[in-house]
């Protein structure tokens, strides 16, 4: 293999800091009669010496993931963001937004446009640019932003929206890892990217999606970081952020989720328990796979998109449901591999509970 050079900037040394081994691609789902066996890429992330940018190391080809249903937490998430981007003011009424989402879906433009910002058209420049999960799709990440940042009129604002890598180390999230998410950005290596692009970040939002989600707004202007971004680096050294041996913990962690996960089902399936998984997810793909989970274990995940119904899921013979399923095998626990989704689940299937079921956090088992 060719020596790896960061995609950002460019520099070749680095670590290895996460290694999954040989995994499917997590938005590659078959459909459901395709007996495999499903291709394997390698699967690791890789630490840049430089700038501080944990990435994907390796970068298979591979097809995109059936767009799923926007989570309602996300929604949510999305209005709350932009209530406080408006209350600092960086919102100007009458101005031009251009958005770069994510290809998963989600779009917060409907939102600007109630705040007065329309669309730019190509060609115009917009003031206010949104980046939603957007820019980790992208293999080079330093013509990705320098696009962005060419783009943005003078004056401009750029919105970035990213999970923390703080959060993915603090929460033990390896399955976070996955093919098609080049970028795994700390607030400190996201400056150092900013500033090669002439950017600097004024000021950010946090919350809780993720368990760790920040929103940071970036300027030409070099005023330097308020509170908030100060109190973002503060906590990304405490983290070790950018140390690799702080990730050996991570690497632990996967095989203490997968034995856990494992060793669960197991004892639901002697002791005549029927589970049911919820949330087709990529981590969910990672996690079976490591687990070794097949469908005796766990005879399917239920997924609310249309789009994953009938198909399976990657690198195991589990098969995708609707929802409808849970009313008709009536599962005694639906384990939840996303847990943003709990309220909302919770909400929208109240037979579950009311029938004597129960929902369990995938992460909660084991700890
Ligand atoms: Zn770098």
């Amino acid at each position: 293999m060719d020596q790896h050079a960061c995609r950002a900037c460019r520099e070749p040394a680095g670590h290895l800091v996460l290694d999954l081994g040989e995994q499917p691609a997590s938005d590659y789902f078959p459909r459901a009669d395709d007996p495999g066996p499903d291709p394997l890429y390698p699967l690791q992330m890789w630490l840049c010496s430089s700038c501080g940018l944990a990435q994907l190391l390796t970068d298979p080809t591979v097809p995109e993931e059936p767009r799923g249903t926007e989570p309602a937490a996300l929604v949510a998430q999305a209005a709350d963001a932009v209530e406080r981007v408006a209350g600092a003011g960086l919102l100007p009424a009458g101005g031009l937004v251009a958005e770069y989402g994510s290809p998963h879906g989600g779009s917060w433009l409907g939102l600007l446009a109630g705040r007065g910002l329309g669309p730019a058209d190509d060609g115009e420049q917009p003031d206010v640019i949104i980046d939603c999960f957007g820019l980790m799709h992208a293999a080079d990440q330093h013509q990705a932003l320098a696009e962005r940042a060419a783009r943005l009129a003078p004056g401009g604002v750029l919105l970035l929206q990213y999970h923390a890598l703080s959060a993915i180390l603090r929460g033990g999230q390896w399955n976070a890892l996955r093919h098609g998410h080049y970028a795994y950005y700390s607030t400190t290596a996201l400056t150092t990217m900013l500033a090669a692009a002439g950017f600097s970040p004024c000021t950010a939002w946090r919350f809780d999606l993720y368990g760790g989600t920040v929103l940071l707004a970036a300027t030409r202007d070099p005023g330097g970081p308020d509170d908030v971004v100060r109190s973002l680096l503060a906590d990304d050294a405490r983290a070790g952020v950018r140390d690799p041996g702080t990730f050996a913990r991570l690497q632990r962690d996967v095989q203490a989720h997968a034995t856990a996960l494992h060793d669960w089902l197991a004892a639901e399936r002697s002791a005549g328990t029927t589970v049911l998984g919820y949330g087709a997810a990529s981590r969910a793909v990672a996690l079976l796979c490591q687990a070794q989970v097949d469908r005796r274990l766990l005879p399917a995940v239920i997924d609310a998109s249309p789009a994953k119904q009938g198909l399976r899921m990657p690198g195991t013979d589990i098969p995708v449901v609707a929802p409808a399923e849970l009313a008709a095998r009536r599962p005694d626990q639906v384990l939840l591999f996303v847990p943003d989704l709990l309220a909302e689940v919770r909400a929208a299937f109240p037979d579950v509970e009311a029938a004597g079921s129960r929902w369990v956090d995938v992460e909660s088992l084991g700890s």
